[in-house]
């Protein structure tokens, strides 16, 4: 990541001052961000686990035939996380939060290392690898519980799973319904540490060129770079920061 150069800080400076004209901005982050905090994507599990097709782990046909494995990958995948903590650019996109009244952030991202980071308007359009439903009743809730036995089953008898997108699942419509409105009247949207290639992204990132300001923040170019305003290349832990404290010059 330190082969990375920083990228031109005349660039940031002039995305700083186009947003700090702005009232409403959307974050949309991915994977990328988290890789900064030592999370590995889902592609880039080795060891034991990469014998597997991502789509037998991560899919209710995958679940339904092995319950027990598909939890030791979560609790596996949890324990990675829980010792995870957000970086820098976690912590900057929760204090760009208070410098708009509209605000809204989307992550595909199911670690809660954003929450963990105090942010506040945040959707977790993938679920998060921290809540659990029950098969039996649908209802789920928060657990960070490191379990012992597997597959883990709710107090009523039923199996658990954890409350993320698996393959083959639909987005939850009111999430996806919330998610366009705030585009729709973002002023700007910044896409970091995510392709575009998702389906949700490139869907969203279509809708904000219409009518709003779009930065993209990566390690590298990608097939959307050429359709944004601002392509911000390096380390998000190190450009966020730095776009923050030329907002905050700009207004305090
Ligand atoms: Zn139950």
């Amino acid at each position: 990541m330190n082969s990375t150069p920083p990228p031109a800080n005349s660039q940031l400076q002039a995305l700083a001052s186009d947003l700090a004209r702005k009232q409403s901005l959307v974050v949309i982050t991915g994977a990328g961000i988290s890789a900064e905090s030592g999370i590995s994507t889902f592609r880039g599990i080795d060891g034991y686990w990469a014998r597997f097709n991502p789509q037998e782990l991560a899919s209710p046909e995958g679940f339904a035939r092995d319950p027990e494995l598909v939890w030791r990958w979560y609790d596996e995948r949890r324990r990675q996380i829980l010792t995870a903590q957000p970086n820098p650019g976690h912590r900057a996109i929760a204090e760009l939060e208070k410098h708009f009244p509209e605000f809204l952030l989307i992550t595909q991202n199911v670690d809660g290392l954003h929450a963990q980071a105090s942010s506040k308007k945040l959707i977790e359009i993938h679920g998060s690898i921290w809540r659990v439903r029950c098969m039996r009743s649908g209802q789920e809730w928060e657990n960070r519980e490191v379990y012992e036995q597997f597959p883990v089953k709710c107090r009523c008898g039923a199996l658990l799973r954890p409350a993320v997108l698996w393959f083959g699942e639909s987005y939850q419509p009111s999430l996806i319904s919330r998610a366009q409105k705030a585009v729709n009247s973002a002023e700007a949207v910044l896409v970091i540490g995510t392709s575009g290639q998702v389906w949700i992204v490139s869907g969203l990132l279509a809708q904000a060129r219409q009518n709003a300001l779009t930065a993209e923040f990566n390690l590298e170019q990608t097939e959307t770079s050429h359709s944004v305003n601002y392509l911000i290349l390096g380390p998000s832990g190190q450009t966020l920061p730095q776009l923050l404290s030329e907002l905050t010059q700009l207004s305090p």
